[in-house]
């Protein structure tokens, strides 16, 4: 079933969903999954009945809060279109479901499948943004297991006629960064609507690296001018520019960083920390005044949090988070801090 984690408090789009458990594109750099899966690893996750039951109106603990047809977003965790497809089509079931239903999503991939004929031909009927994942050539020894930058580019040629596709800078590492500019021009040039960058993250500190929200990342003074570039090139080349770094949102054409403004039946959840502490207009819907304080389960881990909470909703938890951790959300969320 989709599912919510503890994003909900600065994500648009915090509602995600994923048809395999493992990847086999071996990314270097991959949180989600450990290395060197092989086919034999995969495993569906989520499936399409449970997709049906969504769209429906089922919800769970975590997803009680929403009573609208957020757009989802596909392929977090695992990649819906990678080898594993060919022999489950769980993704495949998945979009005839969206064809059907016409529900809006998010789908994030590096996989060639979904440009093939049989897949191409459901996507262009679907109400859907595609994400293609797509730093610099540099990385094809980095990502040994999936799709090559040359062959990615192909990708987005055959979609963007029919759908938008907004390119993932992401992981973005300064060391490519004149790569990564050259590389924008290839992106404009196979019908990129927008880039979305979002900076490396590391679990363990690093040297020159800083601490931020449990993560070692790039200092903002060394990140900050170099995005600057890549939104300003972006934006010569007619690209929209959108920042999942959460230090840089504010740079984004777009407070919502997946790259879906302007487009009818696209709404994602605006009463966010995000869009509080950026002056950004937010929305409640009566569900979060009623959803119980569990929906955010994800945000208290600690044992005895529970009897606190028993009496308060989605809506007071979000304030609560905002009131109380104000400076730490201003760490994470902003350029402030060094
Ligand atoms: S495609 Fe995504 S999920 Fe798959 S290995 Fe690479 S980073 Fe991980």
């Amino acid at each position: 079933m989709p599912l919510c984690g503890s994003q909900v408090v600065l994500c648009d789009l915090p509602i995600r969903f994923d048809t395999y458990r493992g990847c086999t594109h071996q990314c270097k750099y991959c949180f989600a999954t450990r290395k060197n899966y092989s086919m034999k690893d995969v495993r569906i996750d989520e499936t399409h009945k449970q997709l049906i039951n969504f769209i429906k109106g089922k919800r769970v603990q975590t997803t009680s809060w929403c009573d609208w047809d957020i757009p989802l977003h596909w392929g977090g965790m695992s990649d819906p279109f990678q080898p594993a497809e060919k022999k489950f089509r769980e993704s495949y079931k998945c979009l005839e479901v969206f064809k059907e239903t016409q529900y809006p999503f998010v789908v994030s991939t590096k996989g060639k499948l979904i440009a093939t004929d049989e897949y191409l031909d459901l996507i262009k009927q679907c109400n859907c943004v595609v994400q293609i994942s797509l730093v610099c050539p540099e990385f094809d020894i980095i990502e040994r297991g999936a799709p090559k930058f040359a062959e990615r580019l192909e990708i987005v040629k055959k979609i963007f006629p029919h759908k938008r596709v907004n390119i993932r800078i992401q992981p973005y590492m300064i060391e490519y960064h004149d790569s990564i500019m050259n590389s924008l021009e290839k992106f404009a040039e196979a019908g990129a609507y927008g880039v979305i960058i979002e900076g490396m993250k590391f679990i363990k500190a690093k040297k020159g690296l800083v601490r931020v929200g449990g993560d070692s990342v790039y200092p903002i003074g060394a990140l900050k001018p170099k995005v600057a570039q890549i939104k300003e090139k972006a934006h010569k080349l007619g690209m929209k520019f959108y920042s999942g770094e959460n230090r840089l949102r504010s740079m984004g054409d777009d407070l919502c960083c997946c790259g879906i403004d302007g487009l009818e039946g696209f709404k994602g959840n605006s009463f966010n920390i995000n869009h509080i502490i950026h002056g950004g207009e937010f929305e409640m819907t009566p569900a979060m005044e009623k959803a119980p304080a569990t929906s955010m389960k994800s945000l208290y881990q600690q044992a005895g949090s529970w009897e606190k909470l028993k009496s308060m909703t989605f809506k007071d938890i979000m304030i609560n988070e905002y009131k109380n951790k104000e400076d730490y959300f201003k760490g994470i969320l902003t350029d402030k801090k060094k």
